[in-house]
């Protein structure tokens, strides 16, 4: 900012914007964008913010101006002269504090737009809706905005800041008596809607119902919004709309809600709440909710904006309101009642919360399944890592299975579809949806009809490091289990029949040994499997796959101890290599590969290369078979 040489009056003082606020007014004054009427709402909010601030330090500190007046907005239009004033009784601002906050660029929403603008050719009009600009949004519908205020600390003097949006503002003392902000647009000529009152009153409703001041219009002794502890209402008279416009004007988020649970409980403790899961984890740059936590009210006094106490750490995707008549005005000096009452509060709430979820899961499967998409990591995270509540969350899980790989299915679920003769739940871990449905492990569970659950999240594994049981059954690793011979073994027996002699049985082991030798802990003959020539198995003496994956995940140079392999006797591609003769080059080209392609089923191979220029080789070969025999 560079103060001007001119002769301005001595206590004047003219700045200039910074380049990218000059940017943003630019376009801003120039727009035509249609819902100008957003300029109310973002002036609203930061007359809002002003007075949350002046709130909490009113908690501990009376030694400011104005100690006992009413936390308020006032919008008083002026249609002759094409006024409005925006008036709130806040924190205000000092000179220096408009200098700072008033010449640059704050607002996160403001920054994310004039970022857009730089990456995309956007039309600014068409794309700045989805961004609120805050403070300098006035400038769309005013030609000159003055700001007057005076701050809170009692030895501040108040001052002026006047701009018409180009490129300078100034600032100059001038005599405020009250605490707090006045804003003053001198409107557009296009902009007189702004001063009828019908207009404004219908606006205020749209944007700020739920803001927690009192708004008043004019003359009017009534506040227009509702600002109502939308929950401490029953939750009969609520509409399904309230919930989403509250949440939306609270949040700033664009989005509805996926869900929300509103609670009112007397016992064990009184508490109200209102809970949302919001569409998507990710809190947008724009949301007026950056940090995780809910907003906690002790007996409508709003105590903290952003409490982590109240739900245990998993749920940090939860937004929302807590208002409990329990807890004492001093929570926030941490009494040790206090405490006693949040780790209460915490217990009721996250019991009912997951109750809440597992119900919608039942009544609204589809709609369960979108959330689960989205969140169900911290689902397992919770389950990995909560000691306290972990073991309450498996009901939520949702897996695709070996049966059904497009669906997502319930542990309950599972359970009701097992033969009666299954006794464990089997999962398997895998990379990805289509390498698990590949895997050779899987052969024996669809003989025996028994599903296997499908796991491909990279927390999986942490999680079936704690979920041992549920419902009386054990879980268990698919690929570690082995299963008894089916009781009806026609199949079993036909392969017997053409089983290798046991001479050719020894010969096929010795060459896997001596071909594949550091890179295997051991190479034997299995009988469970159908189409797959090998699979992979662990030693028994290794650390379960579970783990393995765990380390794998935390420390990217852990190597896997050596795995055992296992080769299918009826397998042609298996036959065929013990009858090749010794010398015969496609016999470690074969088992070589044979074993990385188990490997990579596995997702274990590290060196994919060498697997390519394998299989061209063994193309080759067969082209020239082919054309030989031709
Ligand atoms: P944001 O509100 O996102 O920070 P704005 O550009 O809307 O961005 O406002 C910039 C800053 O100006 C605010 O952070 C706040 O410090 C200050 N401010 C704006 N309006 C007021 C007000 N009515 N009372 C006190 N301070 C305000």
């Amino acid at each position: 900012m560079v103060e001007s040489m001119s002769d301005t009056p001595p206590k004047t003082r003219t700045l200039s914007f910074k380049a990218e606020t000059q940017q943003l007014l630019n376009i801003l004054i120039h727009s035509l964008y249609t819902e100008r009427e957003v300029f109310l709402r973002e002036l609203i909010s930061n007359a809002a913010d002003a007075l949350t601030r002046m709130h909490f330090i009113l908690l501990t500190d009376r030694d400011v101006l104005d100690p006992e007046v009413e936390l308020t907005i006032t919008i008083i239009p002026e249609p002759e002269k094409r006024i409005l004033r925006i008036i709130d009784t806040g924190v205000g601002m000092t000179a220096d504090e408009m200098i700072k906050n008033l010449g640059t660029i704050a607002h996160s929403g403001a920054r994310a737009f004039i970022q857009t603008l730089k990456e995309s050719n956007a039309n600014p009009n068409d794309i700045i809706g989805q961004f609120g600009v805050g403070f300098y949004s006035a400038f769309m519908v005013a030609e000159r905005v003055e700001v007057i205020s005076r701050s809170y600390k009692p030895q501040a003097s108040s001052a002026r800041w006047i701009s018409t949006g180009h490129e300078t503002f100034s600032i100059e003392p001038c005599e405020k008596i009250n605490r707090g902000t006045e804003v003053i647009l001198y409107l557009k000529e296009d902009a007189v809607e702004f001063t009828q009152e019908m207009r404004l009153r219908q606006i205020i409703k749209k944007h700020s119902e739920y803001i927690p001041y009192p708004i008043y219009l004019g003359e009017d002794k009534e506040p227009i919004n509702r600002q109502s502890a939308l929950w401490r209402q029953s939750p009969q008279q609520v509409k399904r709309e309230d919930y989403e416009a509250f949440y939306k004007q609270f949040t700033l988020d664009f989005h509805s809600p996926l869900f929300h649970l509103h609670l009112i409980i007397d016992a064990p403790v009184q508490v109200y709440a209102l809970l949302y899961i919001p569409a998507s984890p990710e809190r947008g740059p724009l949301s007026a909710r950056n940090e995780e936590g809910l907003k906690l009210y002790a007996r409508k006094v709003l105590i903290q904006e952003f409490n982590r106490d109240l739900l245990p750490s998993f749920f940090r995707f939860v937004d929302g309101v807590v208002d409990s008549e329990d807890l004492p005005l001093n929570v926030s000096r941490e009494s040790v009642q206090a405490t006693r009452i949040l780790a209460q509060l915490k217990r009721v709430l996250t019991n009912k919360l997951i109750e809440a979820l597992k119900n919608w899961a039942k009544e609204k499967p589809d709609q369960y399944a979108i959330f689960w998409q989205r969140f169900g990591r911290f689902i397992r995270e919770g389950i990995a890592s909560d000691e306290e509540y972990g073991q309450l969350l498996a009901p939520l899980l949702r897996f695709p299975t070996l049966f059904k790989p497009d669906q997502w299915l319930a542990l309950e679920d599972y359970i009701l579809t097992m033969p009666a003769r299954q006794k464990k739940i089997y999962y398997l871990l895998s990379d990805s949806l289509s390498s698990a449905l590949n895997s050779p492990h899987l052969e024996i569970y669809r003989r025996h009809r028994y599903d296997v659950l499908l796991m491909t999240d990279p927390l999986d594994p942490f999680m079936m490091l704690r979920l041992k049981k549920y419902q009386n059954f054990e879980l268990a690793n698919a690929a570690s289990e082995e299963l008894p011979p089916l009781d009806t073994p026609s199949e079993e027996q036909d392969r017997d029949l053409s089983l290798l002699s046991e001479e050719e049985q020894n010969r096929l082991i010795a060459r896997f040994k001596s071909i594949l030798a550091e890179k295997v802990a051991d190479v034997r003959l299995t009988q469970r499997l159908s189409e797959s020539p090998a699979r992979l198995a662990l030693p028994q003496d290794s650390p379960s796959q579970e783990i393995q994956r765990v380390y794998r995940l935390l420390q990217s140079d852990f190597s896997f101890p050596k795995p055992i392999l296992e080769i299918n006797p009826h397998h042609p591609l298996i036959r065929n290599l013990s009858t090749l003769p010794d010398e015969d080059p496609l016999l470690r080209l074969g088992i070589e590969q044979i074993f990385e392609s188990a490997l990579l089923l596995e997702g274990l191979l590290a060196n994919p290369g060498e697997m390519v220029k394998r299989t061209e080789e063994i193309l080759l070969y067969a082209l020239r078979s082919k054309s030989a025999q031709e």
